[in-house]
């Protein structure tokens, strides 16, 4: 047994206008409150498009919804000639609680390095946010490299460097998993959650190696209980799957589908 929360995180890329956004998570926290869903013992976060986030928070605090709100992404930097940047002090007077630090995507289309990744870190802990830093493979690297290394190393990377560490999360996604409809084995991703939390254990120490792991990577409510029988997976990384509320709820509702 482990003292850890899971958490169910909702990464809605590119989609969805703040109307729907508020439609959607409506009908998310509805959906779990008929289902009496206990917070606090599975979280549940959306992460909207920015030009989202304000619609979203004002709904959440209104209506007292306990779902937690997240970003897609924080600039690096604090402020400045840096046109199209959010800066981590507007997401946290938005109340928003994690970012996601080093999506694929933004590691693909825009260039973002194991050092930006560790500069975002950064940004996010400067301003009390709680990066969920997204690692894994290529398919090539997986087949050149097995399916642990690179995840260790952008890890590692992400968190060396800065003074003292803060709270984050580890989103290990395999590229190749990612909004392709394949999936890692749930002993695949328990496998690398375990050489992580050594890796962590090995650089960071015990508070490191006691943060949670998710999975992420083409998860639906009909196989999230897989990854989440192992001791070693915190929780998921949702993307297409969290644009759906029923199916949604359903994969934060994931211990009822799960056999002791
Ligand atoms: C993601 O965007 O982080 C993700 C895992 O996407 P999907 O669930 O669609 O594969």
């Amino acid at each position: 047994m482990t003292n850890r929360i899971p958490l169910i995180a909702g990464n809605w890329k590119m989609n969805l206008d703040h109307l729907q956004a508020i439609a959607l998570v409506q009908k998310l926290s509805w959906t779990l409150n008929d289902a009496d869903h206990d917070f606090g013992e599975v979280e549940v976060a959306v992460f909207p498009p920015f030009t989202d986030l304000r619609s979203t928070q004002t709904l959440i605090d209104a209506e007292k919804f306990e779902i937690k709100l997240g970003a897609q992404d924080i600039s690096q930097h604090a402020s400045g000639a840096y046109t199209g940047e959010i800066s981590g002090q507007m997401l946290s007077k938005l109340n928003v609680e994690y970012v996601l630090v080093g999506h694929s995507e933004r590691r693909t289309y825009h260039a973002e390095n194991d050092s930006v990744v560790q500069q975002k870190v950064a940004a996010a802990w400067a301003n009390n946010l709680v990066p969920i830093i997204c690692v894994g493979e290529t398919l090539e690297e997986l087949e050149s490299q097995g399916q642990s290394a690179v995840p260790i190393i952008q890890t590692i990377n992400a968190l060396s460097g800065h003074k003292e560490l803060g709270k984050f999360v580890i989103a290990y996604e395999p590229v190749w998993a990612i909004g392709t409809g394949k999936v890692a084995t749930a002993q695949e991703a328990s496998d690398v959650a375990t050489a992580i939390r050594q890796a962590l254990q090995a650089n960071f120490g015990d508070n490191a190696a006691n943060s949670r792991i998710l999975y992420g990577g083409s998860v639906k409510a009909n196989n999230v209980a897989g990854f989440l029988q192992s001791e070693q997976v915190d929780g998921v990384l949702v993307g297409g799957a969290s644009l759906d509320a029923e199916e949604f709820s359903g994969i934060s509702r994931f211990k009822k589908h799960i056999v002791l």
